[in-house]
């Protein structure tokens, strides 16, 4: 997203005022039958909302309402009479001889004179979030009416089927009801769109976008046709009557977000159809967006478990949609993720937490991948038509229904007739990921065979780790692979290390462990542009050794480099050469900009660079670039481990390069084209054994 993230998407709400009451939970809200008219011009909505509610227990003689405190409360009332209230900030306070299911007419008017993080009227659109213009509570919505009065030129937007629309005089009046249950009503949003629609089955398919952006539009319906019919298959009917994508500007539920689903509806920012990052644009992100229909929008969550059935699911679910449909999306394969270093790198410090637990997972990135990877390794073990069989079940059984990852469990050990126990506590209780590595492996020759043997083992068990892994035997026809178990055996005995021996008839060449890449462990990664996916402190350094007119166009460059950084979460100081010090050179993540004549901190730190320019060009396997290109190189902080350097050479005064989380550890780039990349060579000797 923003060209260098990490994109992330939540659906969970926050609480948007500062809130002293707690919110009451002797009540469900189960209904809203809301007018809404907006005035534009003066930032002013008027709201006129019947409300049903549901009493838990005992029914009381008041209740409490958590309404927003710059919605100004006008009238209330109850069986058509007129009630009392007492209102102090936030809470409402009414009195009255309830019934249990009853309604309550509130009208009321909000000011939303400037913008939060959720919610915006302006004179040309529209966004409202839920829990900013309704009573918050515990909600289980079976019937939702929204009635909204527009300007006209406005299309209107919000959860479930359109079922009216008429102009009168200035103003468009559009009416969405649904009937199915749901937690959450999401947004209501408006604006000048332009429009498409299709109907597919018995869905309509929508998209509402900038009028710039309309040519995304046909290939998006496309695409909600295939993954709709594609889950609807694989997990349960599709159950909303429509799917809108509604394009939104980029500050809408802060940087970290580039997409956000509530039941029937998408919310995609402006920067997932403008960025050149194949990994965050619209086409790559709507499986992922599109699963959340089901996860958790049908089968609804405990908090705690977002990672593992929610973000980490629906991960998942966008792999497993490449799968069946053999659509090639930039998203479609764990091992290549550009998280996976920053993961490992994350457990390596010992900074990872575990899955479940309540967490804003907006700044998690990693938590996607390794949920994700859960998924996969569980696949690994149960097999995979009982894995899919799982999620099947899962979707039907657990509709409708809060879930959490012990229902997930309980199936899944009812289905695979497994004890899962183990494997859902070290995965999504635990944190850290288990550490692997081939040795003595031999060869010899046996007749006309080859006997390869050795042993594989876990290392550094103290946390002890139980799980299968593959060794794949590497010929000239191809890999043979056989399945070994680590960590506790069915009889509770521990066993940190198996042998493992291949007969083959042609000369083997290499031990491969895990030669998929299925389960999550430690290995060396090379140093990637894609590691700036995942946002951190970092330092910018510009060189001065130049001149005044080149520190300028340094800076300039590094500027727009790091407002495209800061958007996505990063918190960047930009600073001269000459005033680096060590502990700036021990961030994180360093950026140095200029060559060797440019930047004495270039100058003193290239030898540990791969790639060296001589003068304004370089020369890589026998080419030379330059012009108005510049080499980027990404490597390991030689003063900080686990960090990262990045030395940015643009080679003359026109080169103008952009950093981007390329997937190469050096580029060639002229602005944001690729002119040539690579990868650093490197073997993970503990992983990898070649045969002499
Ligand atoms: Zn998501």
């Amino acid at each position: 997203m923003f060209d260098k993230v990490v994109k992330q998407f939540y659906y969970l709400v926050f609480l948007f005022y500062s809130m002293n009451a707690q919110v009451p939970d002797n009540y469900e809200i189960v209904g809203h039958k809301a007018f809404i008219k907006l005035y534009p011009k003066e930032s002013v909505i008027f709201i006129s909302d019947t409300i049903s509610f549901r009493f838990k227990g005992k029914v009381p003689s008041e209740i409490s309402l958590i309404l927003n405190p710059s919605c100004k409360v006008e009238t209330i009332f109850y069986d058509e009479q007129l009630l009392k209230y007492q209102r102090d900030r936030e809470v409402l306070k009414i009195s009255a001889s309830f019934k249990n299911n009853f309604e309550l007419v509130l009208n009321y008017t909000g000011k939303l004179a400037r913008r939060t993080e959720f919610s915006e009227l302006t004179e040309n659109s529209v966004l409202l979030h839920e829990n900013e213009i309704f009573p918050l509570g515990t909600k289980s919505y079976e019937f939702v009416r929204f009635t909204v009065q527009a300007p006209n030129g406005w299309s209107v937007i919000a959860i479930g089927e359109s079922i009216n629309q008429s102009t009168e005089n200035d103003s468009t009046t559009f009416t969405y009801q649904n009937d199915q249950l749901v937690q959450t009503l999401g947004w209501v949003c408006g604006g000048n769109f332009s429009v498409r629609s299709k109907i597919s089955n018995r869905y309509t398919l929508s998209t509402y976008l900038f009028h710039e952006d309309s040519t995304f539009s046909d290939r998006i319906i496309s695409q909600l046709e295939k993954t709709i019919s594609t889950y609807s298959e694989h997990f349960s009917p599709y159950r909303f009557s429509k799917l809108a994508i509604v394009e939104v500007e980029d500050w809408v539920a802060g940087r970290a977000v580039l997409a956000a689903a509530f039941p029937s509806v998408i919310l995609v920012k402006k920067q997932a159809f403008q960025t050149e990052d194949s990994f965050n644009n619209v086409n790559t992100i709507l499986p992922h967006e599109v699963a959340h229909q089901w996860w958790p929008l049908t089968v609804f969550l405990s908090e705690a478990d977002n990672a593992l059935l929610s973000e980490g699911l629906c991960e998942y679910s966008s792999i497993l949609f490449s799968e069946w449909s053999s659509e090639k999306l930039a998203r479609d394969s764990l091992k290549n993720s550009p998280l996976l270093r920053s993961l490992i790198s994350r457990s390596a410090k010992g900074k990872d937490l575990p899955l479940r637990r309540k967490a804003d997972l907006r700044s998690m990135p990693t938590h996607y991948l390794k949920a994700a990877y859960v998924h996969n390794m569980l696949r690994l073990i149960i097999g995979d038509s009982v894995y899919k069989l799982v999620l099947k079940e899962f979707a039907m059984q657990r509709a409708l229904l809060v879930s959490n990852s012990e229902d997930f469990q309980k199936l899944a050990e009812k289905i695979s007739r497994t004890n899962l126990d183990w494997f859902f506590k070290q995965w999504s209780e635990q944190t850290g990921i288990p550490k692997i590595k081939i040795y003595g492996v031999k060869t010899t020759i046996r007749d006309e065979y080859w006997l390869t043997e050795g042993r594989v083992r876990l290392v550094a068990y103290e946390k002890r780790f139980t799980t299968p892994v593959e060794v794949g035997l590497k010929t000239e026809e191809g890999v043979l692979k056989k399945t070994f178990w680590l960590g506790f055996d069915s009889l509770n005995v521990y066993r940190n290390e198996v042998p493992f021996s291949f007969t083959t008839q042609f000369k083997p060449k290499q031990i491969i462990l895990d030669p998929d890449g299925n389960i999550l462990k430690h290995q060396k990664l090379p140093a990637k542009f894609s590691d700036l996916r995942d946002p951190a402190d970092g330092v910018i350094i510009i060189g001065t050794t130049a001149g005044n007119a080149k520190y300028a166009k340094l800076l300039e460059l590094a500027k727009r480099d790091s407002s495209e950084m800061d958007k996505a979460g990063w918190y960047l100081k930009i600073i001269s050469d000459t005033s680096a010090t060590l502990g700036d050179l021990q961030n994180e993540r360093v950026f140095v900009y200029g060559n060797i004549t440019e930047n004495i901190v270039a100058d003193k730190n290239a030898p540990k660079f791969p790639m060296q320019p001589t003068g304004n060009s370089i020369t890589i396997e026998s080419k030379t670039y330059s012009d108005s290109l510049a080499i980027i190189q990404i490597i390991d902080n030689p003063y900080l481990s686990s960090g990262l350097m990045c030395w940015i050479v643009p080679l003359t005064d026109t080169a103008s390069p952009h950093l981007m989380p390329y997937d190469a550890s050096y580029v060639i780039l002229n602005q944001k084209e690729i002119v040539t990349k690579g990868i650093w060579e490197m073997k993970d000797d503990d992983l990898v054994v070649d045969i002499k």
